[in-house]
Formats: C-alpha cells, sequence, structure tokens
C-alpha cells in the first residue's frame, strides 16, 4: 500500500502514514468495527474517477452502524462529499478501491457497545483483480457455516464476523479451491466468504433472498435490476439448497472487490457445460460498462470525482 497517499482519520485528512490508532482501542480488540468497501474506476475517455454508488455503500455502512450502536455526525450525502475530497487529495488514474470504516474508538478493556465513543476514517489503495481467476472459478461448499442473524448479523458489513468469512476463504484455498459456497444454520446456501451467489437455473435467475444471512450487496442489486431492465430475465430471491447449485445452468458471484465471477465448477462438478454461461457472459460485459460511467441509462450510479 502506498504509504504515501491520503486517508481520512479522526476529523481531518491525513497522510496514510500517520492514519495510526492505539492497539487498546475497542474496535481493534474486539471487532466493534463495521466497514464497507466502495470502488472508484478511472473512465480512460473521460479522464476522470467515477465512484460507484456511494449513497447506497453508505446507506448500508450507517444501517450497520445503526445495529452496533454506534453514531457519527456525518450522513451519506456528508460522507460523499468527504469520499471526494479524500479522492482529490492525490493524483490517482487507475481504478481504486476505498475502505470506509466506523469505529469503536474509547480506549480500555470492557466489551459491550455503549458508552463509548464512536469515530470514522476512511483509506483509498490502488486495486485490480480480487479473484485472479475471476471467469472459470471452481468453487467449494464450505465445511463452516455462516454466521446467523442471531450470532453476529450477517446483515450488518460487522469486522468481527470476517473472521468467519477468513476461516472460510483460507481452507477453501488451501484446498485448492478459488473460493467457497457457505451455507447457513438451516443448511441453505447463504453466499461467498466476501461475495453474493446467484444461479440460473431453468433459464430463471436465482439469488438467496436478505433474509438467508447474507450481506445485502450493492453489487448484488446492481446485477438484479440489469438483469431484470437490460436482459429481460425473471429474478427470483428465494432459498436455494445444496443440490441444486450442482444442477444450475450457470453460477457467479458478486461483489465490489471481486465484481461478477464466473464459477464453472462447484466441488468437482461442472456447472452447465463447465464454460462461463451466456447470462454471466453478458452481465459482466454490461456491468463493466456500467461501472465505467459508459451506459448512458446507468450514469446515475457514478459519482464524478
Ligand atoms: N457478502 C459479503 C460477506 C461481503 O463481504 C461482500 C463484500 N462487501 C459482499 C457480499 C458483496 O457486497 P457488495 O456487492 O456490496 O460489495
Amino acid at each position: 500500500m502506498d504509504m504515501s497517499k491520503h486517508a481520512f482519520f479522526e476529523g481531518k485528512i491525513v497522510p496514510l502514514s500517520e492514519a495510526k490508532i492505539n492497539i487498546a482501542v475497542h474496535g481493534f480488540m474486539y471487532g466493534t468495527t463495521v466497514f464497507s468497501g466502495m470502488r472508484s474506476y478511472w473512465s480512460e475517455e473521460k479522464k476522470r474517477l467515477f465512484v460507484f454508488r456511494p449513497y447506497e455503500h453508505f446507506h448500508r455502512l450507517l444501517d450497520s452502524a445503526k445495529i452496533m450502536s454506534m453514531t457519527i455526525p456525518y450522513d451519506e450525502q456528508a460522507l460523499t462529499d468527504l469520499t471526494l475530497e479524500l479522492l482529490h487529495a492525490d493524483d490517482w488514474h487507475e481504478d481504486v478501491y476505498l475502505r470506509p470504516t466506523i469505529y469503536k474508538a474509547d480506549m480500555g478493556i470492557g466489551v459491550r457497545l455503549h458508552n463509548l465513543r464512536d469515530d470514522f476514517s476512511m483509506f483509498v489503495t490502488a486495486f485490480d483483480k480480487y479473484l485472479s481467476n475471476d471467469s472459470n472459478a471452481h468453487l467449494t461448499f464450505s465445511s463452516w457455516r455462516r454466521v446467523d442473524d442471531n450470532v453476529i448479523p450477517a446483515r450488518g458489513k460487522i469486522s468481527g464476523a470476517y473472521a468467519n468469512s477468513a476461516l472460510i476463504k483460507t481452507d477453501a484455498n488451501r484446498a485448492g479451491f478459488d473460493e467457497a459456497i457457505v451455507l447457513d444454520q438451516d443448511g441453505h446456501v447463504s453466499e461467498g466468504s466476501a461475495m453474493n451467489i446467484f444461479m440460473v437455473r431453468g433459464g430463471k435467475l436465482v439469488t438467496p433472498s436478505p433474509t438467508d444471512n447474507i450481506l445485502e450487496g450493492i453489487t448484488r442489486r446492481s446485477v438484479i435490476e440489469l438483469a431484470r431492465e437490460e436482459l429481460g430475465i425473471e429474478v427470483v430471491e428465494r432459498s436455494i439448497d445444496r443440490s441444486e447449485v450442482f444442477l444450475a445452468e450457470e453460477v457467479f458471484m458478486t461483489g465490489t472487490a471481486a465484481q461478477i465471477v464466473a464459477a464453472t465448477k462447484v466441488d468437482h462438478r461442472p456447472i452447465g457445460d463447465g464454460k462461463m454461461g451466456p447470462i454471466t457472459s453478458k452481465l459482466r460485459a454490461l456491468f463493466d460498462e456500467v461501472v465505467h460511467a459508459r451506459h448512458p441509462k446507468y450514469l446515475k450510479w457514478n459519482v464524478e470525482v
């Protein structure tokens, strides 16, 4: 990470090298931190950066904060303005990733949410691919279960819950897979370690509903809209059984970092004919156009820096 770049920390923009928290800070010790991951895409034609759906990201961040009894003196608009200011502080000419965080900022021992000060921070980093193999990924069903809404709500992007994601990801990678699909406590498909999941079955696009212990992904929401509006495909949000995934015509995963990952094998079984399917392929092309501010209808999702 380029430490000469800037970050927002303790109320102001500072060099990233100076944005340091104390080891006694609550959010560091107990995972009492919520975050988001946003992208800003460089448009070569327009010679500008465009932040993808920052209002939606900040709305979800503030929702996560609400679950964790956190308050900060910024709303979605103020956070978006701050993002633009931070991006202006450095002369980025490439795709970047932004990591806004709200954390329990007081120091000291005592696990709780109440009577603690909250603070907001954000840094920017250059970013290309999250999953090196995003066109024919081999997935496995994780032996770990997804955190349940009554354990740590997956709906909130809560740092402590990412220990669950880390267990899932590392065990999948060490076993030779690109990514894992996680089942919830009921045995239904929830999502990946840091991505939502979709399958095509009987020509319809199917994805777990928001009550199946998923993070309500901004990419997921965008893909649902693009599939319905631009491809005219029916999208169904419902519980998915493990065995249905093996029988799907296509499977893909979505996330800000991952974008749209085509999965062509799950636990050594080919999905469809074992190659990226036509719906996945069309959605990937469309999504790429949309995030790079090349699709006139969706310019409302691109906030110019
Ligand atoms: N699920 C989890 C657990 C994630 O960490 C992410 C990444 N933020 C996603 C899904 C995808 O969400 P989004 O499209 O908003 O990045």
